[in-house]
């Protein structure tokens, strides 16, 4: 008898689990993995707040293809599906599909949903919110706006907001760059936010904290106006949102979510309300949305997965036990923090800022990651 696992979502999490079950099928009996993706690229979208800069990121360093890293594991053992999940049946333990050659039931013994949280503006590219030729369309286009852009407003003092204001004025000297934070300090006040905001103002992004955007509109010129909550209007060429993640969770039973639409799951991030089903990544978001949880949490998840299949006892699965945020303030310098030890700038370069760990992306892609 088959164990197939249906693990939902292509990007850190989704393949962390794909690639070490597959890695490690010779324990785990009859062992079939289906990948479900709306996009046929992984998304390495930590570097989105670069890629939006032309010329600077290669995109296909930026997004790789997904299939070549299964095809090693065979056919039999796995499969890839480019759609986008429509519908769950916990009961029949199908999923539905939705793909380029109409619908279809993909039947599971085991499910993983992994499908992340998108920008709570959609007409933004930082998260991997399309297919694959839409989110190269969409970075393409920003783009050429940013290029275009004199005065650029960023709304969100948190660390996309921070990096992508940091990118903006590095490579644009004769830009104005905006920030404004909603909040009375950046990063909603972590005690790395003040060494993050003396780069920002040392690169010149024009910081404005306690101002919220309360609405926009697009002028006939093509400007965005701004009306801000202290009664203020701005007239911004290139309007910037990067507040708020609403999770992919639409498409699932009820049952599954709590009332933020974030999934429930118990301590080994099983669905507290159907057999067989784990959740993880963004789409739960627990302890919070971080990459840094992802591998903890794809670890543990797998492992409960293979414990499921032996018939073994479930583990509990551990995020990252210190909270860390190491952001790239342009491409040489950084700041931040690891748990309480503040991180100098050259280490946040070393760490974060050089890259954007976008060589990390060829090792999801074909496995050697895990
Ligand atoms: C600009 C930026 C920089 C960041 N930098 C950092 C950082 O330095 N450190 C850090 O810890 N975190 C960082 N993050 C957060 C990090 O990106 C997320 O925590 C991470 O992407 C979560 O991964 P995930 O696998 O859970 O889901 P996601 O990356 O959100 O991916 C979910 C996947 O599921 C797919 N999907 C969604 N719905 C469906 C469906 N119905 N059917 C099929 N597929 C579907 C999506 O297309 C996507 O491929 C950053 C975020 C942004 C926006």
């Amino acid at each position: 008898m088959v164990n197939h696992v249906v693990v939902i979502g292509g990007s850190y999490c989704g393949l962390g689990i794909t690639h070490r079950l597959l890695k490690n099928r010779s324990r785990i009996p009859d062992l079939k993995v289906t990948l479900i993706s709306k996009n046929s690229h992984l998304y390495w979208n930590i570097a989105s707040i670069r890629a939006i800069i032309p010329g600077v990121v290669k995109f296909d360093e930026l997004l790789q293809p997904i299939e070549p890293g299964l095809a090693q594991y065979g056919p039999g053992n796995a499969e890839f599906v480019v759609g986008s999940a429509t519908g769950v049946d916990a009961t029949a333990k199908t999923v539905k599909v939705a793909t380029a050659e109409g619908d279809r039931d993909v039947p599971y013994d085991y499910l993983v949903i992994a499908t992340g949280a998108g920008c709570s503006d959609e007409s933004m590219p930082w998260k991997a919110d399309g297919t694959y030729e839409e989110i190269l369309d969409s970075i393409k286009k920003m783009g050429e706006k940013v290029k275009a852009a004199k005065h650029i407003t960023i709304v969100g003092g948190g660390s996309t907001g921070c990096e992508l204001s940091a990118e903006l004025r590095y490579e644009f000297k004769d830009k104005t760059v905006v920030l404004l934070s909603g909040t009375p300090e950046l990063i909603s006040g972590d005690a790395a936010a003040k060494a993050i905001e003396k780069e920002l103002v040392k690169l010149g992004v024009e910081i404005r904290k306690s101002v919220r955007a309360e609405s926009t509109t697009v002028l006939p010129d093509g400007r965005t106006e701004v009306k801000l909550g202290n009664g203020e209007t701005l007239i911004t060429d290139l309007y910037l949102g990067t507040t708020g993640l609403t999770p992919n969770s639409s498409f699932l039973p009820k049952d599954f979510l709590q009332p933020n639409k974030f999934i429930d799951v118990d301590e080994h991030f099983r669905v507290r309300t159907a057999e067989n089903v784990w959740a993880l990544g963004d789409v739960v978001s627990r302890p919070n949305a971080a990459y840094l949880h992802t591998d903890p949490q794809s670890a543990g998840v797998a492992k409960n997965i293979e414990a499921a299949i032996a018939k073994r006892p479930q583990q509990i699965v551990k995020s990252m036990p210190f909270s860390a945020i190491v952001c790239a303030t342009g491409r040489d310098r950084g700041a931040g923090r690891l748990g309480i030890v503040p991180v100098p700038s050259f280490m946040a370069w070393a760490l974060k800022g050089r890259t954007l760990s976008i060589e990390r992306a060829a090792s999801y892609i074909n496995g050697s990651h895990w």
